[in-house]
């Protein structure tokens, strides 16, 4: 598509930001529903959310993706929250409302589950443990508290698990008893950085593969490999698992809708998304 004066623009708000696929899964969507649109990566440091957040209204963009670190700021900086922003004091989408004014979501939970469902599982009701507790952790843990999952937080701080344990409704174990905890779950979900390609600690595993059994599930949010050795490791041991790629393209399927009003290609997404990983180091 060529643009043109008529040609709408969205974007992601981030630093660092060059690595982000978020510009391959939104344009190829955007391509495929046929818009005249296009989404670019807007290199935007520490402190400048809430003037990138009047620049948007200003240059009448459709929508802003948020990344690090820009996700509590720019929940205070919109003029509306959804429930789950609110809950989570954290947006990583941002769309124009009614009068120009801006509403912050916050689509990752959503995301997740929705890339467990297209596995093939439902968490209402299941035993979950739920590794590390930042901010992937904290929406995961929100979303999967929603859906009546019993949840238990093991990270290594104390204060940071308890917080993301409550948006779950769940409880705690210290991290040095995980596993056990894994051991006893259903669903297991591994959302600390070990196993990603960046990542510069020495570990690639979260805790011992043994804890790992047939008919449990694993998820890893870590995408960057697609297959990282947890995943590979939990295969081994006979549980099904859901990668972190399914989330990533689901929390951005999700934008697309509140942007465009339609339902995103998902497929097409995600072959997309593959094909930018594979070529990158
Ligand atoms: P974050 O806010 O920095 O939180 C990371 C969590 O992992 C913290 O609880 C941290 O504990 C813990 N952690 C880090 N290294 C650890 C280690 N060596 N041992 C034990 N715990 C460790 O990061 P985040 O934004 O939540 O992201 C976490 C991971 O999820 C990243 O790999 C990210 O790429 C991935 N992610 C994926 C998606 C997706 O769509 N698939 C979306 C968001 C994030 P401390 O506080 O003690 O360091």
């Amino acid at each position: 598509m060529t643009i043109s004066a008529a040609t709408r623009v969205a974007g992601v708000i981030g630093d660092p930001v060059r690595h982000s696929l978020s510009p391959v899964l939104h344009n190829v969507a955007y391509r495929e529903l046929g818009l005249d649109w296009v989404y670019v990566a807007f290199e935007v440091p520490d402190g400048g959310a809430r003037g990138a957040l009047e620049a948007m209204r200003l240059l009448d963009l459709v929508g802003l993706s948020v990344t690090m670190p820009h996700k509590t700021a720019c929940a205070g900086a919109c003029d509306e929250l959804s429930a789950t922003a609110a809950a989570l004091r954290s947006v990583n989408t941002v769309s124009v409302g009614e009068h120009s004014r801006l509403v912050g979501d916050s689509t990752d939970g959503e995301g997740f589950l929705r890339s467990l469902r297209d596995a093939g599982h439902d968490p209402a009701g299941t035993a979950v443990a739920l590794l590390g507790a930042g901010g992937a952790a904290r929406a995961v843990a929100r979303a999967l508290g929603e859906e009546g999952a019993r949840v238990l937080v093991c990270a290594r701080k104390p204060d940071a698990a308890e917080q993301a344990a409550r948006l779950a409704g769940g409880a705690t174990v210290p991290w040095e008893e995980r596993a056990e905890a894994v051991a006893a779950a259903e669903l297991v979900v591994n959302a600390t950085p070990i196993g990603m390609v960046s990542d510069s600690d020495a570990v690639d595993l979260p805790f011992p593969l043994e804890a790992l059994h047939a008919g449990q599930v694993l998820a890893d949010l870590v995408y960057h490999p697609i297959e990282t050795p947890l995943l590979r490791g939990a295969r081994g041991q006979g549980a099904a698992v859901v990668d972190g790629l399914g989330m990533l393209v689901h929390q951005a399927a999700l934008q697309v809708e509140q942007w465009t009003g339609r339902g995103a290609p998902v497929a097409i997404m995600r072959a997309a998304a593959e094909l930018a990983l594979g070529l990158q180091t």
